[in-house]
């Protein structure tokens, strides 16, 4: 007990500095927006344990520590000096790609509180704080060209991490005189406009008035200038009946900068544009990966749709707002879904390589193999792509994970809204009680999640818990007895009550198989928050020295199938499906590990084989993910096959052809 007091004492003289206190008189620490249905805690009162620390270490040990090996831009000085950039027009864009990268890892170090992390992250911000331009503006270098404003809203966000832990004034004061240089209309264009989250979040610290303005103006300006939102005819209008066409990335970035102004302003029109633009994403181009249809643009739902890995972080980034903002928790669902498979599906598991295309179907992943455009490698698993947004991006989504699975209310309660293993401080109640809670789970691979309150003395506040919308039958108990009230699926379900120490709060979640269908007759099997894949054993070519985005210790890894995948399912309903439970694992989303895994009957297609097409260039046949036979010839022998969760997979099979 006092070794472990005096680590928290170490830990918190470490992350809090002196000036802390006195800055509390100047500024106040994150504001919760007026309407605002919770808020985010500071990342140091949050401690991942379980797969998500294992998850966090591999990125340590993996990109996020060595973010060097990734090659361009992430070899260069970053934020702490000017990169030499061919791209005249665009000197912005070696700041965008790092810029994500130091937000994922400062989150990751903080979440961690781990010193080699930070270090890295915090040499990039001090510079960036303490470099004094004479004309107020942040950054090592004047950014030019159309889109300069975007990095600082991707980089901006690490100060408001390093805020939000020290509450170092001089961070406000900053950003404030680098705001002070522009005008609304100047973050009207496309990308520039996710700046207003930042002028939104410094009006709620400092009460400016005129920062709110210019973010309502900024996106007035956008919505009301085709010029800022067109790309080559392509379009966003958030409140319409148009069918999302634009770039994924950028869509899903600003299509929460009016619920932001929402919860900053309380004008329900901002809410609801906000809303629709995301219900008409969804119905559009979702996939069985909970990750919207993005090569780049939005592309519609088949069996051959993917996405950019972007868009892991986007996902839970912006739905993360809307669940903040709007308290629904099926937003928590959504980012479950997105991160534990479209999201660990995208990388190898010692966060080594990443895809910058992924897709639920993928049955080659080679250096050639590319079905969704552009560069042939992006499929490839690689430390780094040629274009390099992905590999900056890829750091934050498991941080912004952990960041949102509990949340707090403005009258002292909490919300454990995406679970996982962990523990939170905080104060609670009305008198402000400092409390501990402990989540015990193997979630999302069991189906019970236990909280223990630690608290020197007895205090009532609220405590919610998500009840995901595709659970049946959950329950909750306190210290074994049923708890009075209906659990509802799809909502929180809050406790009030006077919590002791040592109490428990039990819930169970019954994940039931579910079938999904998708457009020219396939199907897709998920239970609870887990897609299942078919794992496609792979024959890995590596590539290291000879490629400039990858090293020896690092290496490119393309992925050819070394068995045979072509598998439809012979399924009508769940009961032709079996749940096998394995609790011999220790990293769950390691190969092989599996801890629940799905056995179905499934029939091998004759015809369904890999498209090929000669390069005459290269003088040699490409390999590539194929669509269903639009004739499904069996050869009438029915097998079982074993699916595991999509997140475990390298190559997989997701979507399946139903055999007609
Ligand atoms: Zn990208």
């Amino acid at each position: 007990m006092r070794r472990s007091l005096s680590i928290a004492f170490i830990a918190a003289c470490m992350f809090i500095p002196a000036w802390s206190i006195a800055q509390q008189k100047k500024y106040k620490a994150a504001a919760h927006p007026a309407y605002s249905r919770y808020s985010m805690f500071s990342p140091v009162k949050i401690t991942p344990q379980g797969w998500l620390r294992t998850f966090l270490n591999y990125q340590k040990s993996g990109l996020t520590g060595h973010i060097e090996n990734a090659g361009y831009p992430f070899n260069t000085v970053m934020w702490t000096g000017v990169v030499n950039d061919k791209m005249e027009d665009r000197f912005w864009w070696p700041y965008e790609q790092s810029g994500y990268y130091i937000d994922g890892a400062i989150k990751a170090g903080y979440l961690l509180r781990d010193t080699f992390l930070l270090n890295k992250a915090k040499k990039q911000v001090d510079f960036v704080l303490n470099k004094k331009n004479p004309d107020g503006r942040l950054g090592p270098q004047d950014l030019k060209g159309r889109w300069n404003r975007w990095p600082y809203a991707g980089f901006l966000r690490s100060f408001m991490t390093e805020y939000a832990v020290t509450g170092n004034p001089q961070i406000i004061e900053v950003m404030q005189k680098h705001y002070a240089t522009y005008k609304g209309e100047d973050f009207a264009d496309e990308l520039d406009l996710a700046n207003a989250e930042e002028l939104c979040w410094l009006y709620g610290i400092t009460g400016d008035v005129s920062l709110l303005k210019m973010a309502e103006t900024a996106y007035a300006t956008f919505k009301s200038d085709h010029k800022y939102r067109d790309r080559d005819g392509r379009d966003i209008i958030f409140g319409s009946d148009r069918v999302p066409d634009y770039h994924g990335v950028v869509y899903i970035e600003l299509v929460k900068i009016p619920a932001i102004l929402y919860s900053y302003t309380g004008k329900k029109s901002y809410l609801d544009e906000a809303l629709n633009g995301i219900a008409k994403m969804e119905k559009n181009d979702m996939l069985a990966s909970g990750i919207p249809s993005s090569n780049e643009h939005f592309n519609g739902i088949n069996e051959m749709a993917g996405h950019e890995t972007c868009n892991l972080a986007t996902i839970p980034y912006t739905y993360g707002h809307m669940l903040q903002i709007t308290g629904d928790a099926r937003w928590a669902d959504k980012i479950e879904k997105a991160v534990f498979n479209g999201g660990i599906g995208a990388i190898t598991k010692d966060f080594k390589q990443q895809q910058y295309f992924s897709a639920p179907n993928q049955f080659i992943a080679n250096f050639d193999s590319n079905h969704l455009g552009y560069n042939n490698a992006r499929m490839a698993f690689l430390p780094g792509h040629d274009t390099e947004c992905c590999t900056g991006n890829v750091n934050r989504f498991m941080p912004y994970y952990i960041q949102q699975m509990w949340l707090k209310t403005k009258n002292g309660g909490i919300a454990a809204s995406l679970y996982g293993a962990s523990e939170i401080n905080a104060v609670v109640g009305t008198a402000n009680v400092p409390v501990k809670i402990v989540e015990t789970t193997k979630y999302p691979f069991e189906e019970a999640v236990t909280f223990e309150v630690q608290t020197k003395k007895s205090v009532k506040f609220p405590f919610s818990m998500r009840i995901p919308a595709w659970c049946t039958g959950a329950s909750v108990t306190v210290n074994g007895k049923q708890v009075a009230g209906t659990v509802v699926a799809g909502e929180f379900f809050e406790i009030n009550r006077m919590f002791a120490n040592g109490d428990k709060i039990a819930i169970n979640l019954p994940m039931s198989v579910k079938l999904t269908n998708w457009p020219n007759n396939g199907v897709g099997i998920e239970r609870g928050p887990i897609v299942y894949s078919y794992p496609i054993t792979a024959k890995i070519d590596t590539i290291s020295t000879d490629y400039k985005k990858a090293t020896k210790d690092f290496p490119g890894l393309g992925l050819n199938p070394a068995a045979d995948w072509n598998y439809a399912l012979a399924i009508n309903n769940v009961n032709n499906v079996q749940v096998i439970k394995n609790s011999n694992y220790t990293y769950p989303w390691a190969e092989g590990a599996a801890p629940v895994k799905l056995k179905v009957p499934a029939q091998q297609l004759k015809n369904w084989k890999l498209h090929s097409y000669v390069d005459t260039a290269a003088n040699k046949t490409i390999y590539q993910t194929s669509p269903f036979p639009s004739n499904r010839e069996t050869d009438g022998d029915s097998k079982d096959i074993e699916l595991v969760p999509y997140g475990s997979t390298l190559l997989r099979v997701t979507v399946f052809p139903k055999v007609q």
